[in-house]
């Protein structure tokens, strides 16, 4: 073979398995993107608040406000979902209304002051009343409505966060269907040794599809799932 064309071929396969290498690398990195994205956003929609873990204080939530009741705000993705979720309910004939979404760290502030005057004018001290609201109320930084991705949801017929919710076709129809829309019941029955809030039927979580249908298919609570994706060794 003439020792050009031998050059030319050697040259030209090169270029072309070069190509197809680099083809084949591009491929990887806008699948990879797209995975660190994903994995971007359901870390950030698993963002633990409780009371021994509150939220950071320099966490911007990017809120925007609900169709149903724009006074009530909620983190951009969790609004959507939400939305999504209500509506389908509707669908089926089941009015749910939002109660509360996005609530910033003065607002819970106002609602544990409120709380302890409450508590002082039945005659207890601020420490005793400190003690006794602290046991349902969150301390400021922990309460999961700082997020924005939580949201208290009620029934037409019982607008009051009390256990009655659960006995309304709606709060029914949501713990059925919340998990194909990214939201959990966030303080389950049973779990208040785990999540050390008494049971809350009307309070959903947004964590996203993926994380919700694994959380509400085991009966698990968000601090359970967090613990054992650590011990799987995963990362998230
Ligand atoms: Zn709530």
């Amino acid at each position: 073979m003439n020792i050009r064309i031998l050059l030319a071929v050697v040259f030209l396969s090169g270029i072309l398995s070069g190509r197809l290498n680099l083809q084949g690398l591009l491929t990887d990195y806008r699948e990879l993107n797209q995975k660190v994205e994903e994995l971007g956003e359901r870390k950030r929609f698993l963002t633990l608040v409780n009371r021994q873990h509150p939220l950071s204080e320099d966490y911007v939530p990017n809120l925007t406000p609900t169709a149903q009741r724009p006074d009530i705000q909620m983190d951009a993705a969790a609004c959507e979902a939400l939305e999504k979720m209500l509506e389908a309910a509707l669908e089926e004939g089941y009015t749910i209304i939002i109660a509360s979404g996005y609530r910033d760290r003065e607002y819970q502030e106002g609602l544990l002051d409120e709380d302890i005057a409450s508590a002082m004018g039945r005659g207890m001290t601020y420490e005793e009343a400190y003690r006794y609201v602290i046991q349902e109320t969150m301390p400021p930084g922990c309460s999961e409505h700082e997020t924005g991705m939580a949201a208290d949801l009620v029934s037409p017929s019982n607008q009051v966060l009390n256990e009655g919710q659960a006995d309304t076709p709606e709060n029914r129809w949501l713990l059925e269907h919340c998990a194909e829309y990214g939201f959990i019941l966030r303080y389950p029955k049973d779990k208040e040794a785990i999540t050390m809030v008494s049971y809350e039927p009307w309070h959903f979580r947004y964590v996203g599809v993926w994380a919700a249908e694994e959380i509400m298919e085991q009966n698990l609570t968000l601090e359970e799932y967090i613990y054992q994706m650590v011990n799987r060794e995963e990362s998230y």
